[in-house]
């Protein structure tokens, strides 16, 4: 026999008048916290192959031409229902499903990045020290460089020869590769290295991957492991030491998505930041049929870095792209943007318990209570942001409301304990409505960074309400 107890009058007037955000586990019904672990499966999958911006636009372009999406020519026709998609130089991506309605109605973007914290090779990186082999690094984006030590990585990305032809290379992924490491200094000898600041324990001259220590036989020279290492490259790709110039070689973290906690209610993997927006924006996009509203999924590169150059957001392949579709129907771009919304699909930070200092728990994004929406992020008085309007966020509530999407609001901690920014104001100087809507994350920009499979799910829902508005 259940044993409900009746509300009281304080209860329900609570219920009526109070923002409630509620924690998914507790309030959904079995079968849609089903989905949410059922769709991770598949989200788990495609971290492994996407791991780079380069790696997240090919499975990208292999699950929309499943979908029927092609290649956008911008002199052919478009009608309702068309699919298409442009790539951009292989690190950036817009699909776009055309709507029933005019396009000078505007258009529905969701714009995630899927550049994420890395180590990149510098453009001269093989050097020997001691008889051991290195490829010296930059790093990328914003880390804790002490994270970076002690871990297996692989080394992900595209080099060009002298001919011009390119060499794709992954190595440290298969079960049977190889991986590589940087290395930190024994606990035992480490008494002066641990006291300097925490952001100095390890700098960034420190990043040097270690990979490989036997000499080349039959020589007498110096540098003999170097010439080894150089001649297994050689060998496996063609490439000699001149090629690393006309390279983009990228180093993460070697590890593979796994479910974490004892109820797997969680994924751990590196890159969630932000190909979890990114996997639901292109997801959504794929299940909206064919919206009212034209409907753009953009995958921006460079985000982690200020979003510059020409596969960032600040570049003008956006609106070179909705130029393109205006003119397909005798409109000017202008005019599409100027009538557009976007979701700035990005992560934010959730609350974490052993550091509660840098928030404000009752406007701290928590795990498990759904996709969150930031009004604004920036910092020093919101600074760097575009702050989105009380109408727009407006319409944004309707919309998740309407499909029962789990959403909750979060700002990025504390007033000045720090902050950070999206693309979210880049968009919005093209004139479109824009706010900031993703997946809390714990430890992000680390190696391994945690999100919950509900949070993820409810992503997927809140972008394809909005496709669908
Ligand atoms: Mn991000
Ligand atoms: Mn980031």
């Amino acid at each position: 026999m259940e044993n409900k107890k009746e509300k009281t009058a304080a209860e329900l007037l609570k219920e009526k008048l109070s923002y409630n955000p509620e924690n998914g586990s507790k309030k959904l019904c079995i079968e849609e916290i089903a989905a949410a672990d059922a769709y991770c499966e598949d989200y788990k999958t495609f971290l492994d192959k996407a791991k780079t911006e380069r790696e997240a636009v090919i499975a990208a372009i292999e699950m929309a031409e499943a979908a029927g999406f092609v290649p956008f020519d911008a002199n052919a026709p478009l009608k309702a229902g068309d699919k298409v998609y442009v790539n951009n130089r292989g690190k950036a991506l817009m699909l776009a499903v055309i709507g029933s309605r005019p396009v000078a109605d505007g258009v529905t973007i969701a714009a995630a990045h899927i550049d994420s914290p890395r180590l990149d090779l510098k453009p001269n990186p093989l050097y020997e020290d001691s008889e051991l082999a290195y490829f010296d690094t930059h790093y990328y984006g914003g880390i804790k460089k002490y994270q970076w030590t002690t871990i297996p990585l692989s080394l992900h990305g595209v080099i060009i020869r002298a001919d011009g032809s390119s060499v794709t290379v992954n190595i440290g992924e298969d079960e049977n590769d190889p991986v590589f490491c940087i290395t930190d200094l024994l606990p035992h000898l480490g008494r002066e290295q641990m006291k300097r600041p925490a952001g100095e324990v390890i700098r960034g001259e420190d990043l040097n991957l270690l990979i490989g220590s036997r000499a080349f036989r039959h020589d007498d020279e110096s540098e003999s492991v170097k010439l080894n290492i150089l001649n297994i490259l050689h060998e496996k790709y063609g490439i000699i030491e001149t090629d690393f110039l006309s390279a983009e070689l990228e180093i993460v973290p070697a590890f593979r998505a796994k479910d974490v906690g004892l109820d797997r209610s969680m994924i751990g993997a590196y890159g969630h930041d932000d190909r979890v927006c990114a996997y639901p924006a292109v997801t959504a996009l794929l299940a909206c049929g064919t919206p009212a509203y034209t409907a753009v999924t953009i995958l921006a590169d460079k985000e982690e870095i200020g979003s510059a150059g020409n596969t960032g957001m600040k570049s003008a392949f956006l609106p070179y792209f909705i130029d393109d579709l205006a003119a397909a129907f005798g409109e000017k771009g202008h005019h599409v943007l100027s009538k557009s919304i976007c979701l700035s699909a990005d992560v934010n930070a959730a609350l974490d318990p052993i550091y509660p200092d840098v928030m404000v728990r009752s406007n701290a994004a928590q795990i498990n209570y759904g996709v969150c929406i930031t009004k604004y992020t920036g910092g020093g008085g919101k600074s760097g942001t575009s702050d989105a309007s009380a109408e727009y966020m407006g319409l944004v509530r309707r919309l998740l409301d309407g499909e029962k999407v789990l959403w909750q609001v979060g700002e990025l901690g504390k007033v000045d304990a720090g902050g950070g920014g999206t693309v979210a104001q880049y968009i919005a100087d093209l004139d479109v409505d824009t706010v900031d809507m993703g997946v809390p994350v714990l430890c992000m920009h680390a190696p391994y960074e945690i999100v919950s499979k509900i949070d993820v799910y409810m992503a997927h829902k809140a972008f394809l309400a909005t496709m669908k508005r």
